[in-house]
């Protein structure tokens, strides 16, 4: 029979059959080595050659079964094993001291008393009683010497010669065996802690591929979603200016336009989080003013709330500062949040939005009179996909992720988020961002409609996009804006670098993802081709918003870069701008 399979056997018959403390790791060994201790212990008895020493043989294997029952009863491994390494050299001293001192055989015994600390506990044990074996050692010289031992005894010399052949063999057995077997069971620990590891190994390496596929598998249903949004909302815009006219018309439009909003809200909530758990998300620091977002923030619910019986107000302590600088966008993201929760959950009373300086700068707070938070839910509440009480899904909707994303754009902002609520009375949610005050910077562009100074030019545009919707609004947005202008369309890079060599274009916008040949590819094309018009100015487009592709976008040598959704008032600002500056390489935030 193999060693392995030896093991294999005594794991399987043996170790179930020991106490339950014995069943463990290196807890069979021990239980193996005393057990042997102690049947030696008997055959030593049985041929030691000083018949008066039965006794104490017993006495010491009764201590030593005394110490198996203490761990058996849940004693300290440590502490059993110094107790029982201290019974062992008590004997043996004794037992040295009955039997010639220093001449005895039973000296060797002592040797072996450190080897169970040293293996088991660990080598500083294992120095400690080697050091006392020696000084036990030293002693038994010294009484010798002197001759302070116990009366000597006649002894037959044949009986003598077999004991110290049997005393010396079994303690060199045991010396040799148990680092052997220790040496073993290193080896297989060692064996099984590298295959532990190559399997880790491979799990890592199967989870970052996962993860990877659930980056592109998000950013690619992002993009999908994205692209016909843009469609959506750009249409409904411009439907909106042919229809002033028409209320119900204008009616229905803006429920179509509430609807669109709030489907692009839950779409860049999933993208949000996702980047999150990525840490993909970034913050755009830009100095803007303040009170102008807040209040932007607070007016897009007044439609909502004219026919709810609640007051709604915002109040903007004076000493809040102008101009400030941080990521805007991200903090409408969290205002709109906070503001849309005390809303949902309000049915009367009041939602009060609060801005006013604080000892860490700038503190807003939504205050409202809803139905509150139970107080077991509380200590969740900012716990993704989790909503309070079993029927708020049902009742109010929601995906339960909107707090995770605010308390994260809060830190992101370097910021602190909190609330308190009352169940019945309503909640107070508050973050606090460290703003300071900023002087207002040179230029200030927005959104704005302006009257265009090159409204009557018949500018020549080139539209590049594989979706015919997407081509269209642009085009629609174009000819408002310019009614003279031509609006040329391609749809993919490669038709639109046939039309660029063969005619001239004073500005090409450019989508970033299309089959044949993708914006980067026809935008570096265009670059170095050296025809007159090479230097006109190229507006990316993009329903992607995976940060390391809109980097590499830029750099393909775009003017500027507008993600979709677009608003076609922002888009004829930035053409008339880039038009105007005649420069082809401005890049310009996104947004
Ligand atoms: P949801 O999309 O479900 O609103 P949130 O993460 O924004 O997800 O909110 C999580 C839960 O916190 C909500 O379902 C609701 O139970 C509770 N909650 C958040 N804000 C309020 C509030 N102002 N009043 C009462 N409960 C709130």
């Amino acid at each position: 029979m193999s060693v392995a399979r030896l093991k294999d056997w005594v794991q399987r018959v043996w170790v179930p059959k020991l106490p339950q403390a014995f069943q463990q790791g290196k807890m069979p060994y021990l239980f193996g080595f005393e057990v042997v201790v102690i049947l030696t212990a008997f055959g030593s008895a049985l041929l030691d050659p000083y018949p008066q020493i039965t006794q104490s043989v017993i006495v010491f294997c009764l201590m030593l079964t005394g110490q198996l029952v203490l761990i058996a009863r849940g004693m300290p491994l440590n502490r059993a094993i110094h107790l029982a390494c201290t019974i062992g050299v008590c004997f043996l001293i004794h037992a040295t001291w009955a039997a010639g001192g220093v001449h005895s055989p039973r000296l060797s015994w002592l040797l072996i008393v450190p080897v169970i600390p040293f293996y088991i506990i660990g080598p500083r044990a294992g120095y400690g009683w080697l050091a006392v074996v020696f000084a036990a050692q030293l002693l038994m010289a010294f009484l010798t010497d002197r001759g302070w031992l116990a009366p000597a005894q006649t002894l037959d010399t044949d009986a003598l010669t077999l004991f110290s052949f049997f005393i010396l063999s079994v303690a060199s057995l045991i010396l040799l065996f148990v680092p052997l077997l220790y040496d073993r069971q290193y080896q297989i620990a060692l064996r099984e802690g590298r295959a532990r590891q190559k399997e880790l190994e491979n799990k890592q390496a199967e989870l970052l591929q996962a993860l990877e596929m659930r980056e592109h598998f998000i950013a690619s249903v992002s993009h999908e979603l994205r692209t016909p949004m843009n469609a959506i909302l750009g249409f409904s815009s411009l439907l909106t200016k042919e229809v002033q006219h028409k209320p119900r018309a204008m009616e229905i439009l803006d429920h179509t336009r509430q609807s669109a909003d709030h489907l692009l809200t839950v779409i860049n909530d999933v993208l949000d989080y996702s980047q999150f758990l990525t840490g993909g998300l970034t913050a755009h620091a830009e100095t803007f003013e303040l009170r102008e977002t807040v209040r932007h923030a607070f007016d897009l619910f007044t439609p909502r709330v004219q026919s709810m019986d609640l007051n709604y107000r915002c109040e903007i302590a004076d000493d809040v500062p102008q101009w400030v600088r941080t990521d805007r966008h991200r903090l409408m993201q969290i205002l709109v949040n906070l503001l849309g929760n005390a809303l949902k959950f309000t049915h009367q009373g009041e939602v009060v939005l609060r801005v006013q300086c604080h000892s860490t700068g700038v503190q807003f707070s939504v205050q409202d009179t809803g139905i509150g938070i139970a107080l077991h839910d509380q200590p969740r509440i900012f716990s993704r996909f989790m909503q309070a009480q079993g029927d708020i899904q049902k009742h109010y909707g929601g995906n339960g992720l909107g707090l995770a994303i605010t308390q994260g754009l809060v830190e992101l902002l370097e910021g602190e988020i909190g609330f308190d609520s009352t169940p019945g009375q309503g909640s107070r949610f508050w973050f606090t961002l460290p703003l300071q005050a900023q002087s207002p910077p040179a230029s200030v562009k927005g959104p704005v409609a302006r009257a265009l100074q090159t409204a009557d030019q018949a500018w020549q545009f080139l539209v590049v996009d594989d979706h015919r919707l997407n081509r269209l609004l642009v085009k629609q947005a174009l000819k408002n804006a310019w009614p003279n202008s031509v609006v040329v369309e391609a749809e993919n890079g490669a038709n639109a670098l046939t039309l660029w060599r063969a005619q001239r274009f004073d500005l090409v916008f450019m989508d970033m993802l299309m089959p044949v040949m993708d914006g980067v590819q026809a935008t570096q094309a265009i670059r170095q081709s050296f025809t007159s018009h090479g230097l006109a100015p190229v507006i990316g487009l993009t329903a992607n918003v995976n940060p390391q592709d809109l980097a590499r976008f830029k750099d393909a040598g775009l003017s500027a870069l507008l993600l979709k959704p677009f608003d076609p008032v922002q888009l004829c600002n930035e053409v008339e701008a880039l038009l105007l500056r005649g420069a082809p390489r401005a890049p310009v935030p996104p947004g």
